[in-house]
């Protein structure tokens, strides 16, 4: 911040990779959903037969990916990398999606939004998201933009349609894959296999080795992962889920239409995000929200007068409350909304804490102080 007050100039990891890189680069971003599209597409690149280096703000540091040889580069970029960055360098750049996430960070939303624009700026193509209204689609974009949604898409984009009762992933009207054959669960993630189709077909990739790895690619880690049905409740590990945005779309994506299932357990630290925009969700979805960490207070605050809420100290304490609380056909979704690091070293470790009690036997050591009433 200091060189930057001094007008020295900064050079990020991003722009010395970009110069560096004698392969065609594709860098995505965006505020949910970046790693999975990011490690899709490394994997359908892979089924293509390329040598590929697949990181960034995922996995191994850009730079570390240079090699010669390289056919290809897949790289997830995270806001604060692209507040360096003017020019993308003629770049595949893709925007996932745009919702309040840093806002600890950033002035205001529009910072915040101007900061994942960046990504646009001397990309030679771009996939972006129709659907998302805080995405700027600008006019000159046009000419090398392929979009992406969830909606039946006009010639040369891609979306969903119907056919026949079967829903499909398609580009314009040709039909590519039953939305019953793509092995991740949940409708972001179909936001997501359509994000990679477009990106994999803007950069020339064998159409079947996208459709086969589709097929097989279950997700990563800690994203609406199932960890198993106990007693017909289903247990869902979403730890990666740390904003409001990816909580929201976790429980569209589990919610039943025929009635509040899931038992939402989050909290932790709120990053400054305004919790009343987890309201309408949840009103439609949750029967518990089972809330714990430094900011949970927040969020019943957001949350009491639309469910009922059960405040817990631990993760531990707020599976053994779930587990007492859920009928059959419910789903217990960990998806908390907040960063970790009140309580943890990180999502992954959050994440495994959830299995683990989830997986365990000993459901006695639930913690009668923590029940407070029902509010
Ligand atoms: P990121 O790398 O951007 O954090 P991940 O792929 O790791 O994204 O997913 C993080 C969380 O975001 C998931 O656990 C899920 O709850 C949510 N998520 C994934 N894809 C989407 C999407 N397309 N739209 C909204 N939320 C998503």
């Amino acid at each position: 911040m200091n060189a930057l007050k001094n007008r020295l100039e900064v050079i990020g990891d991003l722009e010395l990779f970009l110069s560096a890189a004698e392969a065609p680069v594709v860098a995505i971003t965006g505020s949910n959903g970046k790693s999975t599209v990011t490690t899709l597409l490394g994997e359908m690149a892979k089924a293509s037969g390329l040598d590929t280096g697949v990181g960034g703000n995922l996995g191994v540091p850009m730079l570390d990916l240079l090699a010669s040889g390289r056919q290809l580069y897949v790289v997830e970029l995270s806001s604060f990398q692209l507040e360096l960055i003017n020019d993308l360098k003629g770049a595949t750049a893709c925007l996932l999606n745009i919702s309040p996430d840093h806002m600890d960070r950033y002035k205001n939303l529009d910072n915040y939004i101007a900061a994942k624009q960046r990504i646009f700026q001397g990309a030679a193509s771009i996939v972006s998201n129709r659907e998302d209204s805080l995405i700027v689609q600008s006019s000159a974009q046009k000419n090398h933009l392929t979009t992406f949604g969830l909606d039946v898409p006009v010639q040369g984009q891609y979306g969903i349609m119907s056919f026949k009762g079967t829903d499909y992933l398609c580009c314009g009207d040709e039909r590519l894959i039953s939305v019953d054959s793509v092995a991740m669960k949940g409708r972001h993630n179909l936001a997501n296999a359509l994000a990679a189709l477009a990106l994999g077909s803007a950069v020339g990739l064998k159409l079947n080795a996208l459709l086969t790895t589709l097929q097989g690619f279950k997700g990563l880690p800690h994203r609406c992962e199932v960890v198993t049905t106990i007693d017909k409740v289903l247990f869902i590990d979403d730890s990666k889920g740390t904003n409001i945005g990816a909580t929201v779309a976790a429980i569209e994506g589990f919610g039943s239409t025929s009635g509040p299932n899931l038992l939402l357990i989050a909290g932790g630290q709120g990053k400054g995000q305004d919790f009343n925009e987890l309201r309408a969700a949840a009103g439609r979805f949750v029967k518990y929200g089972i809330l714990y960490g430094e900011d949970a207070q927040q969020i019943q605050d957001a949350l009491q007068s639309t469910i009922n809420i059960q405040r817990v100290e631990t993760v531990e304490s707020a599976v053994n409350y779930a587990k007492q609380s859920a009928v059959a056909g419910d789903i217990v979704l960990f998806s908390p909304a907040c960063a970790s690091f009140d309580l943890f070293a990180g999502f992954e470790e959050r994440g495994r804490h959830f299995q683990r009690a989830v997986l365990s036997s000993d459901h006695t050591n639930f913690n009668r102080h923590d029940q407070g009433a029902l509010c």
